[in-house]
């Protein structure tokens, strides 16, 4: 996707301003014709969970929802206890971005932060704290761990890295859950297999993303620890979140999965971001912060680009991680075109 006849897009907020690949939005009309069954006892439930069962090369249990907030916590619900422990870096999307839905989830489960750079958990510092206070009845108590891949500062967690984050969890006997919503990004980034980033190195349960990164609206739960998928189904009905005509969730994640269409859209928005990189990166007075591995950018700019690039129109978050820090966020949809723009824009000025 090096080209389009549209004008340059200007926005760089999110991957979830992009709209959906036309694959999704036919695969959803072709899907709305005829009768199926509801609740998942559909044909293409079945048909996403082979495929997950291929692309993970094992037994995998699915549950399709609609966000990933629900995935993120129905997930950590099965995995502790009203009393537990939920591991995780401060800078986490369930520790900022999901208004206590984890909390809510799991009737009240502690999330306690574990610092580490680029927004990834020192495996260190996580085994000490799962191994404090263990047995103490007036402490809270190690229950899992959750780790975000490729994480909310644009880092991606290497195949080593998870293996160590997984092998302090057995060590302290916890769970660990991945909240994927950019697992694609990540994937295509390390160029492993999609078992290697997750059951092979520890991962019991993930939080399969696909809305950002070309799908309208569906999340996959997938389970690598299969007794957690009796309790989960319960859950999730409870929590409001089984559709009635999951046809439509299913019929979006098969397209999204059929023909490497999520590695495809993963790799554009990487290669977008990349040349954002380089392109900000050779202008005086940015700074590039840390390198971007998946499809987030983060870079330091003098004030005035700020308000120059925003006045043209550009749109993106700024100042909310420190003075001068700007995020841009590079999606499937995102052209080179795109991000010539902005690069030319940044440049002029
Ligand atoms: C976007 C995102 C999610 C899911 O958010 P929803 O708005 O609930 O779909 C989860 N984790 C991370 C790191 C995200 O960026």
């Amino acid at each position: 996707m090096t080209s389009s006849n549209r004008a340059p897009a200007l926005g760089f907020t999110s991957d979830n301003i992009a709209g959906a690949s036309p694959e999704v939005v036919e695969a959803l009309v072709a899907a709305s014709a005829g009768q199926a069954n509801p609740y998942g006892a559909d044909p293409y439930t079945e048909s996403v969970e082979r495929r997950l069962c291929e692309i993970f090369e094992r037994e995998v249990d699915v549950l399709l929802v609609p966000t990933g907030t629900a995935a993120n916590a129905l997930c950590l619900s099965a995995m502790t206890p009203p009393w537990g422990n939920i591991y995780c870096h401060a800078s986490s999307h369930i520790n900022n971005d999901e208004c206590g839905a984890p909390a809510f989830y799991t009737n009240g489960a502690k999330l306690v932060s574990v610092d580490g750079p680029a927004a990834k958990m020192d495996p260190a510092k996580l085994l000490e704290a799962a191994r404090a206070k263990v047995g103490d009845v007036h402490s809270t108590q190690p229950a899992c761990a959750s780790i975000t891949q490729a994480t909310e500062q644009g880092s991606v967690y290497t195949v080593g890295e998870i293996e160590t984050i997984g092998d302090a969890c057995k060590a302290a006997n916890i769970r660990l859950h991945m909240d994927g919503s950019r697992f694609a990004n990540a994937l295509v980034s390390q160029g492993c297999t999609p078992a290697e980033m997750s059951w092979k190195a520890g991962v019991h349960a993930l939080s399969l993303g696909a809305t950002k990164n070309g799908v309208l609206a569906a999340e996959a739960i997938v389970l690598f620890d299969r007794s957690l998928a009796g309790e989960l189904a319960f859950r999730r009905k409870r929590a409001g979140h089984l559709f009635s005509k999951m046809r439509f969730l299913a019929a979006q994640i098969d397209a999204y999965l059929k023909d490497d269409l999520w590695l495809r859209n993963a790799r554009q928005a990487n290669a977008a971001a990349l040349r954002l990189m380089q392109g900000l990166g050779g202008i005086e007075g940015v700074e590039v912060l840390g390198a971007p591995e998946a499809n987030i950018v983060f870079c330091k700019l003098p004030e005035a680009l700020i308000e120059k690039l925003l006045g043209a129109g550009f749109q993106f978050y700024h100042d909310r991680w420190g003075k001068g820090v700007v995020r841009f966020v590079t999606a499937f949809s995102t052209t080179f075109e795109d991000v010539d723009g902005l690069v030319e824009r940044a440049r002029a000025v």
